[in-house]
């Protein structure tokens, strides 16, 4: 696709750089890249990468908007209180840039649907908050052979690098085995928007540099971020010989068999099947509403009872609130679904 004056003219300060030209705008309208996570980190690079104009833009995440996400997750509005992320950033972001062609996938990423989700993807960048959720992408972007920017963040604090399959390292030569700790979360140490916002334009920059064939800045470094210092140090990264992921020919993981329960920043919980189900989400309002107050929307349902609510989504993975546990969030998703 080429760019037309509207184009050209929306973009005429980035074009005034001294060094983007316009066949650079035309590969960044070419690229299509994945935002892994819409949260603390998603958002603000959704808003960014939207009003730079990629191409196509896949949003993968498995959360809905809650209250508590709208002091730093910039793309959502109050109103979109309780609608799933991905639809509410979509519908929110084509109104900034009317040219960005979106994919709205709500889906949980794991290692056995990680490879299928990012294929056809050039560049894939991170807004997750959980180590296995970025082993998967690490691994899938491996088996592609797509580059995958890399960032975290917490409190007042980051991490960032860019890894290139077959040039960087990859993550797990970053952190090895290393494991999330249950006690640092964002609901517990919290998360500076600032600092969101700073790794999120880093991101950014990262991939608009890939995007225009130059060399990404932290390809084989890793850049922390201290906003409560306000200091930003960078050092050299290595491949790690004996990496058992990056130093294997990357195959298919087996696909689960179990439906998964997972608890998510906003104490809420996420239900993952194993398998994509298609459910008829009028079919599962009709059969419910009796027992709970239900809400329809485009392309996912509410059910509320009292202190319990659970958001369905089409292709089968649910958000509940209300349950402390995870064997009662299962229990009630099970008997909403019928499997
Ligand atoms: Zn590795």
């Amino acid at each position: 696709m080429k760019p037309n004056a509207k184009t050209l003219e929306r973009h005429s300060r980035m074009l005034a750089l001294r060094d983007i030209e316009e066949k650079d705008l035309e590969s960044i309208m070419n690229t299509t890249i994945t935002v892994v996570g819409a949260g603390g980190l998603g958002s603000p690079a959704l808003r960014l990468l939207t009003s730079i104009g990629f191409g196509t833009i896949r949003i993968i995440d498995h959360d809905v908007v809650d209250l508590s996400n709208l002091q730093r997750q910039n793309i959502y509005n109050t109103e979109d209180v309780g609608t799933p992320k991905v639809d509410a950033a979509v519908a929110n972001l084509s109104k900034q840039n009317p040219d960005v062609f979106f994919e709205a996938v709500a889906a949980t990423i794991r290692s056995d649907n990680a490879i299928e989700l990012l294929n056809g993807s050039d560049i894939v960048l991170d807004g997750l908050d959980s180590m296995d959720a970025r082993r998967a992408v690490n691994a899938a972007c491996l088996y592609h052979g797509i580059p995958y920017i890399y960032a975290g963040a917490l409190e007042y604090y980051a991490n960032i690098s860019t890894f290139i399959p077959n040039k960087t390292g990859c993550l797990h030569c970053l952190i090895g085995d290393m494991q999330d700790n249950p006690e640092n979360t964002c609901v517990n140490v919290g998360v500076s928007t600032s600092l969101l916002a700073l790794v999120a334009s880093i991101e950014v920059r990262e991939a608009v540099l890939l995007a225009i064939g130059k060399e990404p800045k932290l390809a084989g470094r890793l850049m922390h971020i201290d906003v409560e210092a306000l200091s930003f140090d960078s050092f050299e990264i290595q491949r790690m010989d004996s990496c058992p992921v990056c130093g294997i020919k990357p195959s298919v993981p087996e696909k689960q068999s179990e439906i998964s329960v997972t608890m998510l920043c906003s104490k809420s919980f996420h239900v993952s099947p194993p398998e994509e189900l298609n459910l008829d989400l009028d079919e599962i309002a009709n059969q419910w509403d009796n027992k709970y107050q239900v809400t329809k929307r485009l392309r996912s349902l509410t059910l509320e009872s009292g202190e319990i609510k659970v958001t369905l989504m089409g292709r089968g993975n649910a958000v509940v609130e209300g349950l402390k546990d995870p064997d009662e969030v299962l229990a009630c998703y099970r008997e909403i679904v019928n499997i």
